[in-house]
């Protein structure tokens, strides 16, 4: 998952880029609204993190910007100043949620993870297709009840599309998610994962999980299960 994060305070700003990282996102940052902007339009992102208190242009500005340009990914506001107008005008703007300063990461880490579940159409924090269960918040994997040991990368791709079952993910648009700016991208590596996650999921080649469609890019074909 691709995360920007807006935020001016230099400290606070790398403290949430280590931690997203560990937590195994593609981390993005800009330092001001203006920035904030470019990248927000530029960039393809699953969710956004955004500080009102911003130099250049204000966040409810930049929030009011992105959304009147089409993007429609999740947006979690940072407050400072723990006002009840500031969070109706970012929610009244186009953000999702809030989170007031100073915070823990976890809290941090729990709405984003709510957010991006919601965008993908899901209410419980495990994910369910057919006999595969992903837990987002123990971040593991079973198939039939057997637990399934992933590589980070491989869980990365894996929760990717399944939050987005049933819809086609290109390989361009899962390398552009899940490797870093500065990563070398390779969308021939997507394959190998794929390949790797097939095996791990359905040794038997019984369940196939992940449909390949030519030429358009990959689809978790399992009918999503109520939690
Ligand atoms: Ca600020």
């Amino acid at each position: 998952m691709r995360v920007l994060v807006v935020e001016d305070e230099a400290g606070l700003r790398e403290s949430l880029r280590t931690q997203l990282v560990e937590a195994g996102f593609t981390v993005d940052v800009a330092q001001d609204g203006e920035e904030g902007l470019f990248a927000g339009l530029e960039f393809p992102l699953d969710v956004a993190i955004i500080d009102l208190g911003l130099p250049k242009l204000p966040g409810l500005e930049l929030i009011k910007r992105l959304r009147a340009e089409g993007r429609t990914y999740p947006i979690l506001i940072l407050t400072a100043r723990d006002r009840w107008q500031d969070k109706v005008e970012g929610l009244q703007a186009g953000a999702d949620d809030y989170v007031v300063k100073p915070f823990h990461f976890e809290e941090v880490r729990a709405r984003l993870q709510a957010l991006l579940r919601r965008a993908g159409g899901w209410a419980s924090p495990q994910l369910k297709c057919g006999p595969i269960v992903l837990d987002t918040r123990a971040q593991t994997v079973t198939v039939e009840g057997r637990p399934v040991e992933l590589t980070t990368f491989e869980y990365r791709i894996l929760e990717h599309l399944m939050l987005r079952a049933g819809e086609v993910i290109s390989k361009t648009e899962l390398t552009e998610r899940l490797y870093d700016q500065d990563f070398e991208r390779d969308s021939n590596v997507i394959e190998v994962f794929i390949g790797r996650l097939r095996r791990k999921l359905d040794p038997d080649e019984r369940l196939k999980p992940i449909e390949t469609l030519r030429g358009r890019g990959y689809r978790l074909a399992l009918a999503r299960e109520p939690a």
